[in-house]
């Protein structure tokens, strides 16, 4: 068989791919090493509830190109990210706004506000004594004074790094902005939603037409041949590869190193856990840093009641080590001159395009890496 197109890994990128070199008459063979679709924004629908198996995915854009894109694919619904925070058993509402200054001071106006604000930011100034911020513990309490810090912040930042405040640098919080208006919506994109239906609709209408086979791995099955361009008893003109660039090279130079989160899944007897998507625990001695309860992205009002059971994720951020899933790229030195390495290789290839998360070794937000693959074809 020959085809245009080996497209290697079915997460968003490999399927908007896919599904654009489809619309123009190329042939495309999409292989996944997972036993399933999707990447990483796969569902597992279980009671009837969309259970995001590898992480909580809510997709926000201001580009109206993608986000009509998506929603010619399946249209998406109203959901808004409205985070609560959990800090001792007391509820906070995100990101910082009017409600979450009346939840912490009882101040009903902006002025009120502001100057509570105000004070606490002075009183990290002076604290400072004419010094630059040491640490990410001084760079949080100079933007936004002690109590947003010790009960929003703190805790949950070092549940994220594994380590102390005082021993991060200043730099990973540069801003920290506030609302003073009250608007518990997380995102400033003027387009957010989930797909109804789910996420795995969105991947089976890219994939629509396109030949996909599951369970195959490319590097695998490339070992055993002697062109990577025919493979799987068939030729193909290009290879667009989505998995990861080191691995990609034989981990040459030396692996990439990434930080994860371990998700712990428990179905619960009861329609309704916490009465929103996203909980945050932002206390230090609570070991997850999230509470996702699915139903919310796709059940609103009344209809959250339609389902007697729910399920609910439990994020434990962690160090990333074999085997594990590899989430988050780590952009610091040795990590950025590594990846350095591996593209300069990559821009040698004539015809493999690299693209998305693992081969970009990029954090991307789901709507820039449609973007990317649009642009890539
Ligand atoms: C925990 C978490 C939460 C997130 N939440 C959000 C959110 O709320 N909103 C948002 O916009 N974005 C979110 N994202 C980002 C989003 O997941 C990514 O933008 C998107 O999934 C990237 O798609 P991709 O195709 O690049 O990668 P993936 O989805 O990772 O797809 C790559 C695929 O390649 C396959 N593959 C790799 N190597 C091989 C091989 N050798 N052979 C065959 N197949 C292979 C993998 O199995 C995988 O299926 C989140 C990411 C994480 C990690």
């Amino acid at each position: 068989m020959e085809y245009d197109y080996l497209i290697v890994g079915a997460g968003l990128f490999g399927a908007t791919f896919a599904h654009q070199a489809h619309k123009q008459g190329k042939r495309c063979l999409v292989i996944d090493r997972r036993e399933h679709l999707g990447g990483n924004v796969y569902c597992e629908n279980i009671d009837g509830i969309n259970v995001h198996k590898y992480g909580a995915h809510i997709f926000h854009t201001n580009n109206k190109e993608v986000w009509d894109f998506v929603n010619s694919i399946v249209p998406f619904n109203r959901y808004t990210n409205s985070p609560v925070a959990n800090y001792k058993g007391k509820l906070y509402n995100l990101p910082f706004n009017m409600n979450t200054f009346y939840q912490m001071w009882g101040v009903t106006t902006p002025a009120e506000a502001q100057m509570r604000l105000e004070s606490q930011r002075a009183a990290a100034l002076r604290a400072l004594d004419g010094r630059e911020p040491q640490n990410l513990e001084e760079q949080a309490r100079l933007l936004i004074g002690d109590d947003i810090y010790e009960r929003l912040i703190k805790g949950y930042t070092e549940k994220q790094w594994g380590r102390s405040c005082k021993d991060l640098p200043a730099f990973i919080i540069k801003r920290l902005p506030v609302r003073m208006v009250f608007d518990n919506n997380y995102f400033n994109d003027r387009y957010q939603g989930i797909p109804i239906g789910g996420y795995n609709r969105l991947i089976d209408g890219l994939l629509e037409g396109v030949e996909t086979r599951t369970g195959i791995d490319f590097i695998k099955e490339r070992k055993e041949c002697n062109s990577q361009f025919s493979i799987l008893n068939s030729k193909f003109k290009k290879i667009v590869y989505t998995g990861s660039i080191d691995e990609y090279y034989g981990y040459c130079y030396g692996k990439l190193e990434y930080r994860t989160v371990r998700l712990e899944q428990e179905r619960i007897n009861d329609s309704n856990y916490q009465g929103n998507a996203v909980v945050n625990y932002t206390e230090r001695n609570i070991p997850y840093t999230r509470i996702i309860e699915h139903k919310h992205f796709e059940m609103f009002g009344s209809e959250v009641e339609s389902i007697p059971t729910t399920i609910i994720s439990k994020e434990y951020p962690a160090e990333w080590k074999e085997g594990m899933e590899p989430y988050y790229p780590i952009n610091d030195e040795r990590n950025t001159a590594l990846y350095a390495k591996y593209k300069e290789l990559a821009d040698r290839e004539e015809n493999v395009i690299f693209g998305g998360r693992l081969a970009e070794y990029k954090y991307y937000d789901m709507a820039p890496v449609i973007e990317r693959a649009l642009a890539a074809i």
